[in-house]
C-alpha cells in the first residue's frame, strides 16, 4: 500500500522525534557509552512487535543493536548500518547545548545530527514501516546500530564481523557517508560513497651525532629531520594517479557543470593537465581534490630532544599517509622516499589498504534513480572519501557497501563543516526527504 502525503508528514515527524531522543544520549567516544541509546532503540522495536534482535556489548556499556526482519530467503540480505557513537563536542563553542536534541527553526540540533544518528533514526523508521506495511520481503532486512566507529570500530563493526558474522553478513549494506545533496559548482550533486582511501601511518626517524648544544655541528638529527619534513611540505609533489572511482566521479560531475568549469574539471583526468589545474584550484577546494588523486602524506607529530643544551642522537616524526585504493604501503613509501631523500628512516606504524566497490550494480542504479525521482535536478555520482568508515569492516564478510544516508542540506549548512564541527544540525526537511528516499530504495530492492 502506498503511503499518502499526510502519512509521510507523520512519518517524518516520528523520525525527528527519534533523532532528538538519540542525540540526548551522550555517546561521545571516548568513552562511547552506547548501551543506553541501543536500549532505547530496542524498546522501540519491541513495542512494534519485532522479535529477532540482539543487544550485544563488546565491552561494558559498548552496546550494539542488531535487528532482523525475515524475508523469504530468495535473495541475500540488505544491511542498514549506522553508528551510535559521536565525536566529543566542545560545548563552549556551540550556540545550543550539543546533547540537547532541540528542534529549533526547522532544524534538529546536536552532536550526531549528521554523523550519524540521522541515519540511525531513518533506518529505524524504514524497519518500522516495513513491518507495519507487512512488506513481502525477498531478502532479510537487517538493522545494525553499532558502537565505536569514531575510534576504530574495535567495539562495534569490527567486533561484530569477527565475533558474530552471521548477524551482519549481507549481500549489500548502506552506511555512511553519501546520498546527501552537496551543491558543487552549481550542480545538485549527490555523491554516493563507493570507495574509501586506506591509511598508512609512518614513523620517520633521523639519526645524528649527539653533542653539546653550545657547539653546533653538521650531523644534527633535529636538523636532518626538519629538512625531510620541509621537503614533504604540503605534499603537493606527491605523484598523481587516476583511480576508477575518482575517474567516474570527475566524469559525472564535469558533465553536469557548465563550461568552462566542466571542461577544467575534466582536465584533471588528463595526466599532463592535472597538476597545473590542481595548482590553480581555489585554496578551499585544492586539498579536497588533490586527496582524490594522491597517496597523501602529512607530518603530524614530532619528538626530539631531552634538554635545551643537548643535541639528541635521534629525532622522530609521525606522518599521516593515506593510500588510494589499489596502492600498497610499499608504493607510498617509495613515493615518500623520493621526496625526503635517503637520510631518514621510514617505518610503517599502522596500515589499512583502501577499498573500492563496484558501482555498476543493480543497487547503485536504484539509489541513483530514487534520488532523481525525489529531486529531478539530482546528479548522483560515485565518490571516494579520504577517511575510513565501517564499510571496510562490513566488506570483510563480502558485502558491497555504499555510503548512502540520503538528505538535503542548504548551502548555509555545509556538510564538511558540520560533521565533527560546532553547531552540528540537520534540517527537519532533510529527514522528511531522506526517510522517503530510503524507504523507496528498501521497498524496491527487497520486495
Ligand atoms: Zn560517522
Amino acid at each position: 500500500m502506498d503511503l499518502d502525503d499526510r502519512q509521510w508528514t507523520r512519518i517524518g515527524e516520528e523520525t525527528v522525534e527519534h533523532l532528538s531522543r538519540l542525540i540526548r544520549f551522550d555517546t561521545s567516544n571516548p568513552p562511547g557509552n552506547e548501551t543506553p541509546a541501543a536500549l532505547y532503540l530496542k524498546q522501540v522495536f519491541e513495542r512494534e512487535g519485532f522479535t529477532e534482535m540482539q543487544l550485544l556489548e563488546a565491552a561494558p556499556r559498548r552496546g550494539n543493536l542488531i535487528v532482523r526482519l525475515r524475508g523469504d530467503g530468495s535473495k541475500r540480505p540488505l544491511l542498514l548500518c549506522a553508528h551510535l557513537d559521536v565525536v566529543p563536542a566542545e560545548p563552549e563553542h556551540w550556540s545550543q547545548p550539543p546533547f540537547s536534541g532541540l528542534v529549533l527553526g526547522g532544524e534538529v540540533w546536536g552532536r550526531g545530527a549528521l554523523d550519524m544518528k540521522h541515519m540511525v533514526a531513518m533506518s529505524l523508521m524504514v524497519m518500522l514501516l516495513a513491518r507495519r506495511q507487512a512488506l513481502p520481503l525477498k531478502r532479510d532486512l537487517i538493522f545494525a546500530a553499532v558502537a565505536d566507529e569514531e575510534a576504530g570500530s574495535d567495539y562495534g563493526a569490527r567486533w561484530l564481523v569477527e565475533n558474530h558474522p552471521e548477524l551482519v553478513r549481507a549481500e549489500y549494506a548502506l552506511s555512511e557517508m553519501g546520498g546527501m545533496l552537496i551543491p558543487l559548482g552549481g550542480a545538485r550533486a549527490y555523491p554516493i560513497q563507493v570507495a574509501e582511501k586506506g591509511l598508512c601511518w609512518l614513523q620517520m626517524r633521523a639519526r645524528g651525532r649527539p653533542g653539546h648544544g653550545s657547539a653546533p655541528h653538521a650531523d644534527n638529527a633535529v636538523v636532518r629531520l626538519s629538512e625531510a619534513i620541509a621537503r614533504i611540505g604540503d605534499g603537493r609533489r606527491m605523484p598523481l594517479h587516476i583511480t576508477p572511482p575518482v575517474a567516474s566521479f570527475i566524469r559525472t560531475l564535469s558533465a553536469a557543470l557548465p563550461s568552462p568549469k566542466g571542461i577544467l574539471l575534466r582536465g584533471l583526468l588528463n595526466p599532463t593537465l592535472a597538476r597545473p589545474i590542481l595548482d590553480r584550484l581555489p585554496p578551499d577546494w585544492a586539498p579536497f581534490f588533490r586527496a582524490l588523486f594522491c597517496n597523501t602524506v602529512t607530518p603530524t607529530r614530532l619528538k626530539a630532544g631531552i634538554k635545551t643544551n643537548v643535541i639528541p642522537a635521534e629525532a622522530e616524526a609521525e606522518l599521516d599517509c593515506r593510500l588510494l585504493p589499489g596502492f600498497s604501503a610499499e608504493d607510498a613509501l617509495r613515493e615518500i622516499r623520493t621526496l625526503v631523500g635517503p637520510d631518514v628512516e621510514l617505518e610503517p606504524l599502522k596500515v589499512n589498504p583502501g577499498i573500492a566497490f563496484d558501482s555498476d550494480t543493480e543497487l547503485f542504479r536504484l539509489l541513483s534513480r530514487t534520488l532523481i525521482a525525489h529531486d529531478p535536478g539530482a546528479i548522483p555520482m560515485p565518490y571516494m572519501i579520504s577517511a575510513c568508515t565501517d564499510a571496510r569492516q562490513l566488506a570483510r564478510l563480502g558485502a558491497i557497501v555504499y555510503g548512502f544516508t540520503p538528505g538535503q542540506l542548504p548551502p548555509e549548512l555545509p556538510l564538511l563543516h558540520m560533521v565533527h564541527g560546532h553547531d552540528e544540525r540537520i534540517p527537519v526537511a532533510s529527514l522528511h526527504f531522506g526517510v522517503r528516499v530510503l524507504w523507496q530504495v528498501v521497498r524496491e530492492f527487497c520486495v
